[in-house]
């Protein structure tokens, strides 16, 4: 748990954002047994990588690849195709079940590092204070 002075929680080091660099820079700081919060202001953890970038982009090209059966067409024939019509809910099933995974994941790891987690937009009061 985290120290508490006059019931407020005090951590060791306080992460702005889930994102790539944010969840890298709070799993090391808990492994070295620093006590941290990540500060998150969208719905769920993951930043644009999981949510809107890196993830999203690879999963729809994934997704095509593989439903229109591409990458067999070089043993089956250039007409070959694993499924006839790929629809928009097609892709977008695929992608919800994947990032749901990816943020899944990532909360995982934050619990098993014991990396607190809040929802809120985080601003700094002072150099060295934050809400
Ligand atoms: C379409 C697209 C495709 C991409 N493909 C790739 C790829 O294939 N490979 C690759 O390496 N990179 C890719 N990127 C880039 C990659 O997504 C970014 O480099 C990466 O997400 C940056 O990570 P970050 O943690 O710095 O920032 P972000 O992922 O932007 O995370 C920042 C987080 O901080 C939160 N935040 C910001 N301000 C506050 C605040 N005041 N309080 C609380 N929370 C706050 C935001 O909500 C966000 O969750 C792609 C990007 C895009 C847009």
């Amino acid at each position: 748990m985290p120290t508490t002075d006059t019931q407020t929680p005090t951590y060791d080091l306080l992460v702005i954002g889930s994102g790539p660099a944010g969840r890298r820079a709070a799993i090391q700081a808990a492994k070295l047994n620093k006590r941290v919060m990540v500060v998150e202001r969208g719905h769920r953890v993951g930043g644009v990588s999981v949510h809107t970038g890196t993830i999203p982009s690879k999963t729809l090209r994934e997704t095509v690849l593989n439903l229109s059966g591409w990458r067999e067409r070089e043993f089956y024939g250039r007409a070959y195709r694993a499924k006839q019509d790929i629809t928009a809910e097609d892709l977008g099933k695929r992608l919800q079940i994947t990032l749901d995974h990816e943020v899944e994941v990532l909360e995982h790891q934050f619990a098993r590092n014991n990396v607190d987690t809040v929802f809120g937009s985080a601003r700094f009061l002072s150099p060295i204070a934050c809400r």
